[in-house]
């Protein structure tokens, strides 16, 4: 293999990272040993097998979900892809691409259950007595409208009728579910009085609250405590169901997002149903995760929208994967989660990398110089809107090009790197690049402004 790894140079094929020639080798010499095995002793190291390697190369900078280097401060960036998973999750989501474990019981060989292991961690984890896992926090809201309330009432607070973005607006996912809409309370403020009305109509299946994620209200507003919601809710037998957005399962660490509330919070506050990402501050893969009440929550499985919005297997076992992280605690989770470590680095911890950076960069005699600027990021993906994360990046000025441009040329590069724009500046912040990113940046800086 090593023979063959440095032929690829001879072939202009070092252009690609060394793991992926060798997978590229590997798959042709399947190829040769395929042929050889069915009599054909003329194949070998040829220009085929070089033709193959090369069509195995092409195909991966092609696939239109390409690495990029999210160097823009934005930890959940929306348009960069959400949350990084993290290498345990990878690995999960790779090994499971071939046949697996699926739907089948080992011991028995009998049929199981696909979701299994997501569904007791789920539970585990949040302290609730069942969990579902579906496409997206999107689907889980559609999930619980229609389950619960199709041909019924679903009481929502008119503060609480959020758009998502992507026209993702709740009055039209409670209407898509079949279920009619009774909103309650003022623009601005929502009391335990207006929910006891509306709960005088025996027609209300459902209590729906919807955390406000990507917006905030200040002044003059009021919305219920969600125990006393709850204990109004049990009163009348209707579920209360809150749907959280973000997913925090741990407290601290997370910068004092204030705005966000952890799962087991809630379900300790008598929410029987709740439902949040897999790919906000979860930092997992794009899921919606709903926990619960037990009869609740086979309700929602024997919906046949549970079926249409079910997980792929690699999906399922990414999220496993993230679930286990948490499970090994707070420590584990926000070491190895790219999502929460980033969110739990002091600004001082990162002014010290982005100092080392800053003069990596100048050191480089390029045509590219670079400054250490303050700057703020944000969590992104609509969690904690407003609050700025304080950090420091590296502003970069080219000795012609103006920032708009210099920005699109690191834009369209390989790897791609999208910073931000500040005072007339590409900023890279380096909350958001891990150490292997801020060498591939520095390789790439070098490649595309070398002075002479
Ligand atoms: C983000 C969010 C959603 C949508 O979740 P996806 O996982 O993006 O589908 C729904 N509700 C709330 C409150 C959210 O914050």
């Amino acid at each position: 293999m090593n023979e063959l790894l440095d032929a690829c140079a001879e072939h202009d094929l070092d252009c690609y990272p060394r793991e992926a020639c060798r997978r590229a080798c590997e798959m042709a010499l399947n190829t040769v040993r395929n042929a050889r095995a069915s009599g054909d002793l003329q194949a070998g190291i040829d220009d085929a097998f070089w033709l193959e390697v090369q069509e195995h190369l092409e195909v991966l900078p092609q696939v239109q979900m390409c690495k990029v280097i999210n160097a823009t401060g934005v930890v959940l960036h929306t348009n960069l892809g959400r949350a990084q998973w993290s290498e345990e999750a990878q690995m999960a989501a790779a090994s499971a691409s071939t046949a697996v474990m699926c739907e089948i019981d080992a011991e028995t060989g009998g049929r199981g259950k696909r979701d299994g292991a997501v569904c007791d961690l789920l539970a585990q984890l949040t302290g609730a007595e069942a969990g579902l896992p579906v496409n997206n926090n999107a689907a889980t809201v559609l999930l619980v409208a229609a389950a619960l309330g199709k041909g019924r009432k679903v009481v929502v607070a008119r503060s609480e009728l959020v758009e998502i973005g992507g026209s993702y607006r709740m009055p039209e996912v409670i209407a898509a579910a079949g279920a009619e809409m009774v909103s309650v309370g003022t623009t601005n403020r929502a009391h335990l009085k207006d929910f006891a009305e509306a709960l005088k109509d025996p027609e209300v299946a459902c209590v729906m609250r919807i955390h406000p994620s990507n917006f905030v209200m200040q002044g003059f507003t009021a919305e219920p405590e969600m125990n006393e919601l709850s204990a109004l809710c049990k009163e009348h037998g209707v579920p209360l169901y809150y749907d959280l957005g973000s997913g925090v399962l741990h407290g601290a660490a997370l910068n004092g997002l204030e705005d966000e509330h952890p799962v087991r919070a809630m379900l300790n506050a008598g929410c029987d149903l709740v439902s949040f990402s897999g790919d906000k501050l979860l930092g997992g893969p794009q899921a919606g995760l709903i926990v619960g009440a037990a009869p609740l929550v086979a309700q929602l499985r024997s919906n046949m929208l549970t079926r249409c919005l079910r997980l792929d297997k690699t999906i399922l076992a990414g999220v496993e994967a993230t679930l286990r992280l948490h499970l090994l605690g707070e420590e584990s989770a926000v070491s190895r989660i790219p999502a929460l470590n980033q969110l739990s680095q002091s600004a001082n911890e990162i002014k010290s990398r982005a100092e080392v950076f800053v003069g990596q960069i100048n050191a480089q005699g390029i045509v590219v110089t670079s400054e250490l600027v303050e700057c703020q990021g944000r969590v992104g993906s609509g969690a904690s809107p407003i609050k700025d994360l304080p950090s420091y990046g590296a502003a970069l000025t080219h000795a012609t090009l103006d920032a708009k441009e210099l920005a699109r040329v690191m834009r369209v590069n390989k790897p791609h790197v999208f910073g931000r724009m500040q005072d007339e500046k590409v900023v890279f912040d380096l909350r958001t690049i891990s150490g292997d990113e801020c060498a591939t940046i520095l390789d790439m800086l070098g490649r595309l402004f070398s002075a002479a």
